[in-house]
């Protein structure tokens, strides 16, 4: 007759030992509010089921390790992770970067530069080691000049290092023009590329509802002279981040569900388009290796394609000249 040594032993009869392998783990590296939120957008909805989170401080991690612990009934039981040992990160499909210095005061994103160059000069490495197949989510500010040096430190192919670059700004303007229209904001189609921040560049000779561009209604729509004000969405869409982290201390909701909806494109394999940091050489008469945002093709290459915008030559020129303020900084960098 079978004695049992424990409780798990008289309820559980092993057949096999249960692997904890995963096709579709994610690290996020970064506990803070945005690494926080990453993990948060990933698991609430599902796109992924095994989380590694990756901090330099231990007690923070053990912290969020307990909360995502109790969540687990709700949550379909994902495998979460922590450690402030980057093994922790091995096999990941896709490697979040968060870590970094916050955005202070008066600090443009530009001027936290050589901090987090530092910082992700440290982290990628270690990470490529351990998740050498792995496509790379950039999120830390300045995000562009972060994901050329993510992209010179790694050795990795270009493709497999994306920023989240504009299709943050780009879902801001959406939600902008859709309280202004009262139509949903997923209905309303507008990108925005170049550099995210003070320099991005509203495309709106393509925006449109249901097909219908709003320059044919109003040929001078987001130019100076444009009656209704459409270019003061804009300012609004710069100041977003800023104005969101004077209100709360911090911005991080709408950045965690931008880096999963790329996240899940990656993961799923999926070719959706969206307006993410890449190397722009070649593009729109840029020489220079450097990343910007433009609106790509993603799946589990990272980008698989860049699309050949029809801009405009007004646009052209401000897409040109953010790529000039992004690479004075950029060439001024040791990496
Ligand atoms: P935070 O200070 O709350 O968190 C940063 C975390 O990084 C901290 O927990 C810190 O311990 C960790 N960290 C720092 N160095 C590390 C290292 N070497 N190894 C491991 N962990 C390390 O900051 P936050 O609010 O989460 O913001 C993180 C970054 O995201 C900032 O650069 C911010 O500007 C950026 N951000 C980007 C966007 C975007 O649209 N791209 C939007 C919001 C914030």
């Amino acid at each position: 007759c079978f004695e049992p040594n424990s409780l798990r032993e008289g309820l559980l009869c092993r057949v096999k030992t249960p692997s904890i392998d995963s096709f579709d783990k994610v690290t996020i590296v970064g506990a803070g509010m945005v690494g926080v939120a990453c993990a948060n957008a990933i698991l609430f909805q599902k796109i992924s089921s095994h989380v590694a989170i990756v901090d330099a401080f231990p007690k923070k991690l053990e912290g969020e390790g307990m909360d995502y612990c109790h969540s687990s009934v709700f949550l379909d039981d994902p495998y979460v992770e922590y450690d402030t040992d980057f093994c922790v990160s091995s096999n990941s499909k896709v490697v979040i970067i968060t870590a970094g210095a916050r955005q202070i005061k008066g600090e443009t994103r530009l001027e936290l530069v050589q901090k987090n160059v530092n910082i992700i000069k440290n982290i990628v490495p270690p990470l490529v080691q351990y998740s050498p197949n792995a496509v790379f989510l950039v999120v830390t500010n300045p995000v562009d000049i972060l994901s050329w040096v993510t992209w010179k430190v790694s050795g990795l192919p270009y493709n497999r290092i994306i920023g989240s670059g504009c299709h943050l700004d780009s879902a801001r303007l959406r939600s902008l023009i859709s309280e202004r229209l009262g139509v949903a904001s997923k209905c309303v189609n507008a990108f925005i590329i170049g550099e995210h921040g003070d320099n991005q560049v509203p495309l709106w000779s393509g925006v449109n509802v249901a097909g219908v561009l709003f320059r044919d209604i109003m040929p001078t729509i987001g130019l100076e002279m444009d009656q209704e004000g459409w270019s003061e969405l804009i300012t609004d869409n710069v100041k977003a981040g800023a104005t969101v982290r004077c209100l709360k201390g911090y911005s991080n909701t709408a950045i965690g569900l931008t880096a999963a909806d790329i996240t899940r494109d990656i993961l799923r394999n999926c070719p959706a388009v969206k307006s993410v940091s890449t190397m722009i050489q070649g593009h729109h008469g840029i020489h220079h290796e450097m990343f910007l945002s433009l609106p790509c093709t993603l799946g589990e290459n990272g980008v698989s394609q860049v699309i050949r915008m029809r801009i405009t030559e007004h646009e052209k020129n401000l897409f040109q000249k953010s790529a000039e303020i992004v690479y004075n900084i950029q060439k001024g960098l040791k990496i």
